[in-house]
């Protein structure tokens, strides 16, 4: 049997198979004992088990297990030291470390890359390549339309709404490809601009009518590109109720029975998250976004959280399951300033993002699941509509579905024994 080194702590490990393993734990190795992943150094252990997490991507040529291992290294010599290693990486390497190593470690890793780094500047994502060539007239209309693009994209981020950081470069490419299209055609100006060459320019891109393009021609004549469409009136006639295609549901027996199934497969950080989709209401893309300043801790030890708009408290069994999920993200994470907390969501650092966890746990349920929590707090007796908003983030549009729901199911409120003594008194079985 040959051996080689463990690339990331050094350990002699056994070949077992044909190639020399790269790490402890390869397929194929059988690590010595002083191994890291027995390390009495928590962080080296750490940094073990990050070698099983999903690698991603780092920028540059930079190997993770490269990184790991300096950082495993320098954790032997305390805090400080790590905060020294961390300023001579580079940043964006150090952001990158933080989304691959273990869960248990990302938290406070990124407050320590936080502090030496700062926090990631968007702002260098918004800028946008125009090309050299375009008239003067164009090249200002599309100069205005940009700012006007990153100053809505600003204040969306400053009031807390999430878009991808591209948001302004996207809802330039067709304007920019338009303007393009104009000047072959001999068109320089903005409002030289007519029908026709508009419906050409939608047949050459095939069509596609962009939420971008749509935006920016309404900007053509218009000074509020991005007014509020949703909700403007439709011409149905008046009386006629809309067809609304009811949501299916899952009776609550058959939620309680899909969350354990995931409780035993997945784990608790798995079952904690369609919790929160199954019994709270809330979509699978906001439980990964809840953050550690949605939480509460009272001095008694009570868990409160806030899924939408109020504060509601942690219904006692799965406080525990809780606190373990908060504590392992990050200990002590009440005693963190608010800004901090703010930045970090436990359920994503657990389980990285909510499309893959859901096509890993329940593929196309996660719909079913948010209606089936909607639905059982309507049964319960929450049939106020900004009660459900308020407490469960849920829009007035699902609202209005789900009460198609209670229409035809009303009966299934009552007992049914009640339902069978009446149907027996309809067919004259019983006369009393
Ligand atoms: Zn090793």
């Amino acid at each position: 049997m040959a051996t080689a080194n463990c690339q990331l702590c050094g350990a002699r490990v056994f070949r077992v198979g044909r190639k020399p393993p790269r790490h402890c734990h390869a397929l194929n190795a059988a690590p010595e004992n002083e191994c890291w992943q027995t390390s009495s150094n928590e962080l080296q252990r750490l940094c073990s088990a990050s070698l099983l997490v999903k690698p991603r991507h780092i920028p540059g040529n930079v190997r993770r297990i490269d990184l790991l291992r300096e950082l495993g290294n320098v954790s032997a010599s305390g805090e400080s030291s790590i905060i020294e290693w961390l300023r001579t990486r580079e940043a964006e390497e150090c952001r990158a470390l933080v989304k691959c190593v273990h869960p248990a470690m990302s938290g406070k890793l990124s407050l320590w890359v936080e502090s030496v780094h700062g926090i990631a500047e968007a702002d260098a994502l918004l800028s946008v390549h125009i090309p050299a060539g375009l008239p003067e007239s164009l090249l200002e209309g599309l100069r205005r339309y940009q700012a006007i693009a990153t100053s809505r994209y600003r204040r969306l981020i400053e009031k807390g709404h999430s878009r991808a950081p591209d948001y302004v470069r996207r809802r330039m490419v067709l304007p920019i490809r338009l303007a393009r299209y104009l000047v072959e055609q001999g068109v320089t100006r903005w409002d030289a601009v007519r029908k026709r060459d508009l419906v050409a320019f939608a047949e050459s891109v095939n069509g596609r009518y962009q939420a971008g393009y749509i935006a920016f021609l309404r900007f053509l004549n218009d000074a509020n590109p991005f007014k509020e469409m949703r909700g403007r009136p439709t011409s149905k006639r008046k009386g006629v109720r809309p067809r609304i295609t009811p949501p299916s549901v899952l009776a609550p027996a058959e939620v309680d029975e899909l969350l354990e199934r995931v409780r035993s497969e997945h784990g608790d950080a798995a079952f904690l998250a369609l919790w929160l989709v199954g019994k709270m209401g809330m979509t699978a893309e906001a439980a990964f976004k809840l953050s550690l300043a949605q939480f509460e801790l009272s001095e008694a030890g009570r868990l409160v959280f806030r899924p939408a708009r109020v504060w509601i408290a942690v219904p006692k069994p799965l406080t525990q399951p809780w606190l373990q999920l908060l504590k392992q993200v990050m200990p002590g994470w009440h005693k963190l300033p608010m800004e901090q907390r703010s930045r970090l969501a436990p359920i994503r650092i657990m389980l990285g993002s909510a499309e893959d966890f859901v096509r890993r746990t329940i593929p196309a349920k996660s719909k079913i699941l948010r209606s089936s929590a909607i639905y059982a707090a309507m049964m319960s007796g929450k049939l106020d509509r900004v009660t459900i908003h308020q407490s469960m983030g849920v829009s007035m549009p699902t609202i209005l579905k789900m009460e198609t729901l209670l229409s035809v199911d009303m009966h299934r409120k009552l007992d049914p024994d009640i339902v069978a003594a009446r149907n027996a008194r309809i067919r004259g079985d019983r006369n009393d």
